[in-house]
């Protein structure tokens, strides 16, 4: 027991800052490390006309040039471009998946448009489910694909969403994340924007589209989120053009009144887009589309595959059961189908049968009226051989009386 001349008195005690993180404080720290080790990966998806602003947008968002021809309006139909881009900003990396829309309502059948959207969607889930039902999955190699985020451009009309617009809105709205955008926001007034983008609101809800709502339950970004929210549909400009404001260049679209700045919030909804899919809600994006959206497609894909979690009776069913239930209908089926086969086959074989025999009796008679037909030829021809012979015989008969004759008057002759 230290004695008190040893103990140093409280108001001495020297407190030093902490230099490193000790004890399961440091959980975060491995968790931010892991994934910038690992990097991140990010799945737009762009669905809007040709022509909208899409490549435009998505170069301002990211501060890039994917240089990309630009797209016709004459498709027959409507298909997907999809790219992947490695990128990096200080020591983060992102895999960016960016897939567009080509032809999109440039066809007359404007029904067959949202069909190759949600295909592929459903196959990116697809995609995901089988890796899952893997013996040896490999996650940390695996390439996700499934789209975290749709961003829908709708055109700066300033009337209402064309029935396209809703079709393939409510097509989508359970599959993935929708973030609906009004392309090209420079082309509307101020006043018409607010009317626009209420007119808009109100449609999605009458047709109960669902939208992606900016989760307000973490109080750090409650705030932002709600604001955000009630922002939508986000009204944006997109431009890589440099334009000079003052002393300073600044990215935006040059007009013979002025200059429309892409990063000025007054001007356009462009800086909260990129808050709320960069900065913000990216990780809330990704876990709305694994926890939601696959979900939903992984129970409807398994209950297809015949999977249950409780049985007919409503009792707790285990995989075990399932499976030999499963195996035992597979048995049942392949067994009917076997049989049903093989009375198929016997029935063909039957069939044949009967048409060979008849076949053959055909034949049969054809020969029998042949050899009858041959029978009486040869009875005429040995016939007319016979009366043939007869008259040779009689030919040679008065052959040689003629002759016998002949000679008796040739004596005669000689004698007179
Ligand atoms: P995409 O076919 O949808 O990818 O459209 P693009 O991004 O290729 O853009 C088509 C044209 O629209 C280009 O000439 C762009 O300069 C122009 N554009 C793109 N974004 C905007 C915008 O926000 N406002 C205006 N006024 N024009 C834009």
């Amino acid at each position: 027991i230290p004695n008190d001349e040893d103990t140093p008195k409280e108001e001495n005690i020297r407190c030093l800052p902490l230099l490193d993180h000790f004890g399961f404080e440091c959980l975060p720290h491995q968790l931010v490390n892991r994934s910038i080790q690992q990097g991140f990966t990010f799945n737009i998806l762009c669905v809007g006309e040709t022509g909208i602003g899409k490549s435009t947008l998505i170069d301002t968002l990211f501060n890039t040039n994917f240089k990309e021809q630009k797209s016709s309006h004459f498709y027959s139909h409507v298909g997907l471009k999809i790219h992947t881009y490695e990128l990096q900003e200080t020591n983060v990396q992102l895999k960016l998946t960016v897939v567009k829309t080509v032809g999109y309502g440039d066809q007359i059948n404007k029904e067959a448009s949202y069909k190759p959207i949600v295909d592929y969607i459903d196959a990116q889930f697809e995609a995901y489910l089988q890796e899952e039902l893997k013996i040896k999955r490999s996650y940390f190699n695996y390439h996700d694909s499934r789209i975290h985020v749709c961003l829908y451009f709708i055109s700066p009309t300033g009337h209402s969403l064309k029935s396209l617009d809703l079709l393939t809105m409510k097509k989508i709205d359970s599959k993935v994340n929708i973030v609906p955008l009004i392309a090209k926001a420079d082309t509307i007034s101020k006043n018409d924007l607010q009317k626009f983008k209420a007119k808009i609101m109100n449609e999605l809800a009458e047709n109960s589209i669902q939208i992606y709502q900016c989760p307000v339950d973490d109080e750090t970004i409650a705030q932002m989120n709600s604001s955000m929210n009630e922002h939508f549909p986000l009204a944006v400009v997109g431009s890589m053009e440099e334009v000079k404001v003052g002393k300073r260049m600044v990215r935006g679209r040059q007009y013979p009144w002025g200059v429309l700045q892409v990063e000025n919030e007054s001007h356009c909804d462009f800086v909260k887009l990129r808050d709320m899919l960069l900065c913000t809600n990216m990780e809330d994006l990704k876990e709305q589309t694994h926890t939601r959206h696959y979900e939903q497609y992984r129970c409807y894909r398994l209950r297809k595959m015949g999977f249950t979690d409780v049985g007919p009776d409503n009792q707790p069913i285990s995989f075990q059961e399932i499976y030999e239930a499963k195996r035992q209908e597979f048995h049942e089926q392949c067994q009917r189908e076997e049989e049903q086969l093989k009375q198929r086959f016997m029935q063909r074989i039957k069939e044949k049968e009967a048409t060979f025999k008849e076949a053959e009796k055909e034949l049969q008679d054809k020969f029998e009226h042949l050899k009858r037909v041959q029978q009486e030829e040869t009875l005429k021809l040995e016939e007319e051989r016979r009366k043939l012979d007869e008259e040779i015989i009689e030919f040679y008969k008065m052959r040689a009386a003629s002759e016998s004759l002949q000679t008796q008057t040739c004596s005669n002759v000689k004698k007179d």
